[in-house]
């Protein structure tokens, strides 16, 4: 099982860290170890003393596929849920500025948690409210309307370079408000006001 993730999908935080819009999608990976366990707290790492949250909708791939098309992209998932790209921001400003990869900022131990499994069903999955809370209040909100580039044309995009398999998550960018976690917080993440991921910050 493999993590794709998408960087700068949302033009409004593209902005926020001064990056530019991308022409093509910004795509990295986490490894399997990056999933927290569910019910697990989260431990922020001794290595990184800025470690921001950023709310992303998750898209899980339900078949084997390369190559795929974007009209044919819709075929490949029928589950979506919210998770957490969690980010060492400390860490990747500095693998920018010497442009090395961020796998040290990104991809470590518990770095993407997510939260229960909805079925699309009828839902649209370019019309999702989703929404993270800190300690009870509202840091993040976003519409997946707003995505840069859709969930199809990432999956497009992504198999041109890597086979999708069964299992295989896509967490599709993060909207603004990004920001710092310390010890205590509590994080609560919501897709379509439905509270689907709830984390305690050790
Ligand atoms: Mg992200």
């Amino acid at each position: 099982m493999k993590i794709i993730c998408i960087g700068r999908n949302y033009a409004d935080h593209a902005k926020e860290l001064g990056n530019s819009i991308p022409k093509e999608p910004v795509i990295f990976l986490k490894p399997d170890t990056a999933i927290l366990p569910k019910k697990n707290p989260f431990f922020i790492p001794d290595f990184s003393d800025d470690l921001h949250h950023e709310l992303e909708l998750v898209v899980r791939i339900n078949r084997v596929g390369k190559s795929i098309e974007e009209r044919f992209a819709h075929r490949y998932y029928n589950q979506v849920t919210v998770g957490i790209d969690f980010t060492a921001r400390d860490i990747q400003r500095d693998c920018k500025e010497k442009g090395l990869p961020w796998e040290k900022a990104k991809a470590f131990d518990g770095s993407a948690p997510i939260g229960e499994w909805l079925e699309l069903e009828s839902l649209d999955i370019q019309n999702l409210n989703i929404e993270l809370k800190k300690n009870g209040e509202t840091v993040q909100l976003g519409n997946t309307k707003d995505m840069l580039f859709t969930v199809d044309k990432l999956i497009e995009e992504i198999s041109k370079y890597f086979t999708l398999k069964i299992g295989d998550l896509l967490f599709t960018g993060t909207p603004s408000g990004v920001g710092a976690i310390s010890r205590n917080d509590e994080l609560e993440a919501f897709l379509e006001d439905r509270s689907l991921l709830k984390l305690r910050i050790k």
